[in-house]
């Protein structure tokens, strides 16, 4: 599949049937799986022979479309797992342990951020966070000796800031660690951080992948091309034997292609158990079958709306990389050549109680705690999901009282401007 454009992939890859068999995704509503002999089902518990046996650590369904997802990121392999979230923390918990040190973006989903702060912090895993501006210089700076993993969003949610993914991959490999890169909001349609050197991708795929709100998800793609082995000492997780599976080195047995997912599958899977569950998988893929029809679109109606709001009156500023005022529009044309995200954020005048009368007044755009829909939505920060900071904090975080975040979706542009018009229009 590899072979064929992104929208075919989009559309066929990760599943192909044979004569006979469906020629949908098929569900696969199994917990377990059945053996003729024990020796065969031993086989699979130590990882020499392929196949499945409980639906905690790999479902077929779910296999299908982590393959398609693979092959849109240009990845080697990939996981699903049962949010984004999990995601995230499967994908640095892989290589990082109690000691361990990471250099993460400032710029990142709030989840994300607490996960990482928060709830990593307890577990003994530090952090150094870097602006997403940050110099060559400064990123180096950042990095110490027990330094396993660099992460960041390519653009991140919701300060709509866009990494420089081929910077921070140089710095990240001068210090022999891996650049883990959440590429949820541009998605592969729109930017494949692997061709810029990132080496693991993450996706919340409840966003643009499923795109109709439907089905909560994540995914991991390794790109197979980091060279774990080349800094054993800093990755013994995946560089020395395994002793909760008969002592199997995974860079050895499955080399820099097979490593990191299996690894994942095997050992944090099987433990903590956040497997997406095929129904969810099903639907995630219905999603990415038209991922490369909605990205345009969600583009399309984005620019349009930012562009109708940055001439506005009322408006005092607009964030959307696809505005040449915009202070991220020169990377974004160099990372983000086909547009970003449906996602635009703007500010009123009248701060918090100016936000707040304005989305009152939206009869389209619904307030929700979401993003990445088919549906418009909108949120104002300051009185919702970052409602603990005061105004001053708020500011400082870079998150104004006045902010209004907005996700476009596929609704017709005129429609969308002028429900925007008659609300400003009533503040
Ligand atoms: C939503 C989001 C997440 C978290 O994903 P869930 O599926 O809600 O767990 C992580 N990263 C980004 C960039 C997101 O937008």
């Amino acid at each position: 599949m590899s072979d064929y454009q992104l929208n075919t992939r989009c559309v066929q890859g990760g599943y192909r049937p044979g004569n006979g068999e469906p020629r949908q995704i098929p569900i696969v509503q199994s917990t377990t799986f059945k053996y003729d002999t024990s020796e065969d089902m031993g086989k699979l518990f130590d990882l020499e022979a392929e196949g499945y046996f409980y639906t905690r650590l790999q479902n077929p369904t779910n296999d299908y479309v982590a393959a398609k997802i693979a092959e849109l990121e240009g990845g080697a392999a990939a996981m699903l797992t049962s949010s984004g979230q999990a995601a995230n923390f499967f994908a640095l918990f892989n290589i990082c342990q109690c000691g361990s040190h990471i250099v993460a973006s400032s710029s990142i989903y709030g989840g994300t951020f607490n996960l990482i702060a928060v709830t990593m912090a307890k577990m003994g895993v530090e952090v150094t966070f870097v602006s997403p501006d940050a110099t060559e210089e400064e990123l180096h700076e950042a990095f110490q000796e027990n330094t396993r993993a660099m992460f960041g969003e390519t653009i991140a949610n919701p300060a709509l800031t866009v990494l420089d993914i081929e910077l921070f991959a140089k710095v990240a490999h001068e210090h022999g660690v891996p650049l883990i890169v959440d590429n949820t909001f541009p998605t592969p349609v729109n930017c494949r951080p692997i061709e810029w050197g990132a080496d693991i991708v993450t996706h919340s795929t409840t966003k643009y992948m499923d795109g109709h709100g439907a089905a909560v998800g994540g995914a991991i793609v390794d790109s197979g091309k980091f060279d774990w082995m080349a800094h054993a000492d800093k990755f013994p997780g995946l560089c020395t034997p395994d002793d909760s599976y008969h002592g199997i080195t995974y860079a050895e047995k499955f080399g820099k292609e097979g490593a990191f997912i299996t690894k994942a599958t095997a050992q944090l899977m099987r433990d903590l158990g956040c497997i997406q569950s095929p129904q969810h998988a099903f639907i995630l893929n219905l999603g990415l079958e038209s991922l490369h029809v909605r990205m345009p679109r969600h583009v399309e109606n984005a620019q349009a709306v930012a562009e109708f709001l940055e001439k506005h009156p009322k408006v005092t500023k607009v964030n959307y990389s696809g505005l040449p005022s915009d202070r991220y529009y020169e990377r974004a044309k160099k990372y983000l050549p086909k547009g970003g995200c449906g996602v635009v954020s703007f500010e009123l005048k009248g701060g918090r109680a100016g936000a707040e009368a304005f989305m009152k007044e939206l009869k389209l755009a619904a307030i929700e705690t979401h993003v990445a829909d088919a549906r418009t939505c909108c949120l104002n920060p300051a009185t919702s999901t970052h409602r603990q900071m005061t105004d001053e904090q708020l500011e400082a975080a870079g998150i104004p009282a006045g902010l209004v975040r907005m996700s476009c979706g596929l609704e017709d542009q005129r429609d969308l401007i002028g429900d925007l018009e008659q609300a400003l229009e009533k503040v």
